[in-house]
Protein backbone atom coordinates (compact mmCIF):
# COMPACT_ATOMS: atom_id res chain seq x y z
CA UNK A 1 0.00 0.00 0.00
CA UNK A 2 1.17 3.73 -0.50
CA UNK A 3 -0.36 7.00 0.44
CA UNK A 4 -0.96 9.79 -1.84
CA UNK A 5 -1.87 13.35 -1.87
CA UNK A 6 -4.35 15.38 -4.04
CA UNK A 7 -5.30 18.41 -4.96
CA UNK A 8 -6.66 18.80 -1.89
CA UNK A 9 -3.51 19.86 -0.36
CA UNK A 10 -3.23 23.44 0.57
CA UNK A 11 0.30 23.29 1.92
CA UNK A 12 0.05 23.61 5.73
CA UNK A 13 2.35 21.33 6.12
CA UNK A 14 1.23 19.18 9.34
CA UNK A 15 1.40 15.96 7.76
CA UNK A 16 4.98 16.40 7.15
CA UNK A 17 5.42 17.18 10.59
CA UNK A 18 4.01 13.87 12.27
CA UNK A 19 5.52 11.55 9.05
CA UNK A 20 8.07 9.52 11.18
CA UNK A 21 10.79 8.67 8.65
CA UNK A 22 10.25 12.09 6.75
CA UNK A 23 9.77 11.05 3.10
CA UNK A 24 6.75 13.95 2.63
CA UNK A 25 8.16 16.48 0.63
CA UNK A 26 6.93 19.96 -0.46
CA UNK A 27 6.88 20.10 -4.22
CA UNK A 28 9.12 22.99 -5.86
CA UNK A 29 8.63 25.50 -7.58
CA UNK A 30 5.25 25.89 -6.25
CA UNK A 31 3.59 26.90 -9.20
CA UNK A 32 4.98 23.51 -11.15
CA UNK A 33 4.43 21.09 -7.98
CA UNK A 34 1.80 23.04 -6.26
CA UNK A 35 1.48 19.97 -3.79
CA UNK A 36 3.35 18.10 -0.64
CA UNK A 37 3.77 14.72 -2.28
CA UNK A 38 4.64 11.25 -0.81
CA UNK A 39 8.00 9.09 -1.65
CA UNK A 40 6.52 5.45 -2.04
CA UNK A 41 9.54 3.87 -1.87
CA UNK A 42 9.94 4.87 1.99
CA UNK A 43 6.68 5.29 3.24
CA UNK A 44 6.15 2.98 5.71
CA UNK A 45 2.29 3.18 5.57
CA UNK A 46 1.72 3.78 9.11
CA UNK A 47 -1.40 6.36 8.61
CA UNK A 48 -0.37 9.09 10.82
CA UNK A 49 -0.78 11.81 8.34
CA UNK A 50 -4.16 10.92 7.17
CA UNK A 51 -5.74 12.70 10.31
CA UNK A 52 -3.17 15.32 10.32
CA UNK A 53 -4.60 16.84 7.41
CA UNK A 54 -7.23 19.72 7.80
CA UNK A 55 -8.58 19.40 3.93
CA UNK A 56 -8.69 15.16 3.76
CA UNK A 57 -6.33 15.29 0.99
CA UNK A 58 -4.80 12.38 2.12
CA UNK A 59 -5.79 8.75 0.87
CA UNK A 60 -4.63 5.19 0.47
CA UNK A 61 -3.80 4.44 -3.23
CA UNK A 62 -6.74 2.28 -3.63
CA UNK A 63 -9.05 5.09 -1.96
CA UNK A 64 -7.87 7.85 -4.00
CA UNK A 65 -11.53 9.04 -5.19
CA UNK A 66 -12.28 8.98 -8.99
CA UNK A 67 -15.50 10.71 -8.80
CA UNK A 68 -15.29 13.29 -5.27
CA UNK A 69 -18.77 14.64 -4.18
CA UNK A 70 -18.14 18.13 -3.06
CA UNK A 71 -19.47 19.13 0.51
CA UNK A 72 -18.95 22.51 -0.79
CA UNK A 73 -16.56 25.33 -0.65
CA UNK A 74 -13.33 22.83 -0.96
CA UNK A 75 -10.19 23.85 -2.69
CA UNK A 76 -8.26 22.67 -5.09
CA UNK A 77 -4.76 23.71 -6.10
CA UNK A 78 -3.22 22.68 -9.55
CA UNK A 79 -0.01 23.99 -11.62
CA UNK A 80 -0.34 27.76 -13.02
CA UNK A 81 -2.00 27.15 -15.84
CA UNK A 82 -3.97 24.69 -15.57
CA UNK A 83 -7.65 25.73 -16.99
CA UNK A 84 -10.07 26.38 -14.24
CA UNK A 85 -7.67 27.18 -11.43
CA UNK A 86 -7.70 31.26 -11.84
CA UNK A 87 -7.60 31.94 -8.21
CA UNK A 88 -4.47 32.27 -6.19
CA UNK A 89 -5.03 32.10 -2.28
CA UNK A 90 -3.08 33.20 0.60
CA UNK A 91 -3.64 30.86 3.42
CA UNK A 92 -1.10 29.66 6.48
CA UNK A 93 0.79 26.47 7.60
CA UNK A 94 -0.34 24.46 10.86
CA UNK A 95 2.49 26.86 12.59
CA UNK A 96 0.57 30.33 11.23
CA UNK A 97 3.50 30.71 8.61
CA UNK A 98 1.99 32.46 5.03
CA UNK A 99 1.22 30.24 2.50
CA UNK A 100 0.81 31.62 -1.13
CA UNK A 101 -0.89 29.54 -3.43
CA UNK A 102 -1.29 30.38 -7.56
CA UNK A 103 -3.51 28.59 -8.91
CA UNK A 104 -6.88 27.57 -6.99
CA UNK A 105 -10.70 26.46 -7.49
CA UNK A 106 -13.49 26.43 -5.31
CA UNK A 107 -15.68 23.15 -5.63
CA UNK A 108 -19.72 23.78 -5.38
CA UNK A 109 -22.04 21.59 -3.15
CA UNK A 110 -22.21 18.87 -4.96
CA UNK A 111 -19.63 18.89 -7.51
CA UNK A 112 -18.21 15.48 -8.79
CA UNK A 113 -14.22 15.80 -9.54
CA UNK A 114 -11.62 13.11 -10.10
CA UNK A 115 -8.69 12.93 -7.42
CA UNK A 116 -7.10 10.35 -9.03
CA UNK A 117 -4.56 12.27 -11.20
CA UNK A 118 -2.48 13.17 -8.45
CA UNK A 119 -1.30 9.18 -8.04
CA UNK A 120 0.82 9.83 -11.69
CA UNK A 121 1.76 13.18 -10.46
CA UNK A 122 3.39 11.90 -7.46
CA UNK A 123 4.91 9.50 -8.75
CA UNK A 124 6.28 12.05 -11.79
CA UNK A 125 7.15 14.01 -8.96
CA UNK A 126 9.68 11.43 -7.61
CA UNK A 127 11.01 10.04 -10.97
CA UNK A 128 11.44 13.31 -12.99
CA UNK A 129 10.17 16.57 -10.75
CA UNK A 130 12.87 19.33 -11.21
CA UNK A 131 11.76 19.92 -7.53
CA UNK A 132 12.37 17.10 -6.25
CA UNK A 133 15.92 17.39 -7.80
CA UNK A 134 16.15 20.67 -5.83
CA UNK A 135 15.61 19.12 -3.00
CA UNK A 136 18.49 16.68 -2.88
S1 LIG B 1 1.68 6.84 5.97
FE1 LIG B 1 3.20 7.26 7.61
S2 LIG B 1 5.18 6.98 6.58
FE2 LIG B 1 3.65 7.18 4.96
S3 LIG B 1 3.63 9.37 4.43
FE3 LIG B 1 2.02 9.06 6.00
S4 LIG B 1 3.06 9.50 7.97
FE4 LIG B 1 4.68 9.17 6.43
S1 LIG C 1 -1.55 18.08 5.96
FE1 LIG C 1 -2.84 18.08 4.11
S2 LIG C 1 -2.87 20.20 3.39
FE2 LIG C 1 -1.20 19.98 4.85
S3 LIG C 1 0.59 19.61 3.53
FE3 LIG C 1 -0.21 17.63 4.21
S4 LIG C 1 -1.60 16.98 2.59
FE4 LIG C 1 -1.21 19.18 2.30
Amino acid sequence: MAFVITSLCLRDGGCMAVCPVSCIVPGKPETEWPLYYIDPNTCIDCGACIPECPYGAIFTLQDVPSAYVARGGEVLSAPVGTPGYNQPLDTTTYEGDPVHIPATCVLAEGEVVDLTPAIQANRDFFEKGPGYEALL
